[in-house]
């Protein structure tokens, strides 16, 4: 069975997820419902069992435009890559595992939206569309095991760490196993080398790309204050974080204009900063 090695840098995007097994055929997306830095402690133990199991990916999507983009990089840069396993629970606000099942069925239409996604900002702007295309066929299937929104219930299988597991264990074996509907076995890599890209911000104003207005919801400038680093140094052209903050919640300016936050120990800041924006 092909297999391929694995291109220098790769994973190219950082995030919250672990890197297993680099030859398996098979990544775990764990659907993170929270908006602050914790992990409950039920969905690091999905991310854990599809790692045990045997995953080349194992982690934690969060929005439905710029996480999404960082998964389709780590992901068409691993030919052997074929699955997807999504559980965890849908998060209400963003609707990630929804984008994703429409990404994958119906594709982005010429703004960069996914088509028919019910995501408040399900844009993927960028990518190239090489990369979105490469990620729609390299992915035989995307095994959806995700629960509706607020879902408790341990047994459910988008929350049982053994049926994770055992979807996981599904997709690399030689002869087709059955699972929930799907027939899962390993083909082996996708004919094609490695394509390695990393996010670019190419959107300064994503809504006037997409002929939209921006999103409306009220979010909180102390909140959002309350993530940057606090210095006041004015290297983005404002004169205190505070103000920084106000043009970030009005679209002004976005994360990536504070050089502080594009630092590996603001990665989390800029997650969520990422989620409070829908950017
Ligand atoms: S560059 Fe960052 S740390 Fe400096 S003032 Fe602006 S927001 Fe604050």
């Amino acid at each position: 069975m092909r297999k391929v090695d694995v291109p220098d840098g790769y994973p190219p995007e950082k995030g919250r997820y672990a890197r297993g097994n680099d030859f398996s055929p098979v990544a775990v997306c764990v659907i993170l419902d929270t908006f602050d830095f914790n992990i409950p402690p039920e969905l690091e133990e999905l991310l854990m069992a599809g790692l045990d199991a045997g995953a080349a990916l194992s982690g934690m999507l969060q929005t439905e435009n710029i996480g999404m983009e960082k998964m389709i990089c780590n992901i068409v840069a691993n030919p052997n890559i074929r699955y997807i396993v999504l559980c965890g629970r849908e998060a209400a606000g963003h609707l990630p595992g929804q984008a994703l099942l429409r990404l994958m069925e119906k594709g982005v239409d010429e703004k960069r939206r996914i088509v028919e996604s019910k995501a408040p900002t399900p844009y993927l702007f960028n990518l190239s569309a090489e990369a979105i295309e490469r990620f729609r066929t390299q992915i035989v299937a995307v095994v959806n095991l995700l629960c509706e929104p607020g879902e408790t219930d341990r047994s459910a299988p988008g929350l049982d760490p053994e049926a994770v597991g055992k979807a996981v264990w599904s997709c690399f074996q030689e002869e087709p196993v059955p699972f929930k509907g799907y027939d899962l076995y390993d083909m082996g890599a996708y004919p094609e080398p490695p394509l390695v890209q990393k996010v670019v911000w190419k959107a300064s104003k994503p809504w006037e790309l997409a002929g939209t207005h921006r999103p409306q919801k009220q979010i909180s400038a102390l909140v959002v204050y309350k993530l940057l680093p606090g210095t006041n140094c004015r290297e983005c052209g404002e004169k205190t974080c505070r103000a920084f903050a106000s043009k970030l919640i009005q679209w002004m300016k976005l994360p990536k204009d504070c050089p502080h936050l594009l630092k590996p120990e603001f990665d989390e800041e800029r997650a969520a900063l990422s989620t409070l924006l829908g950017i």
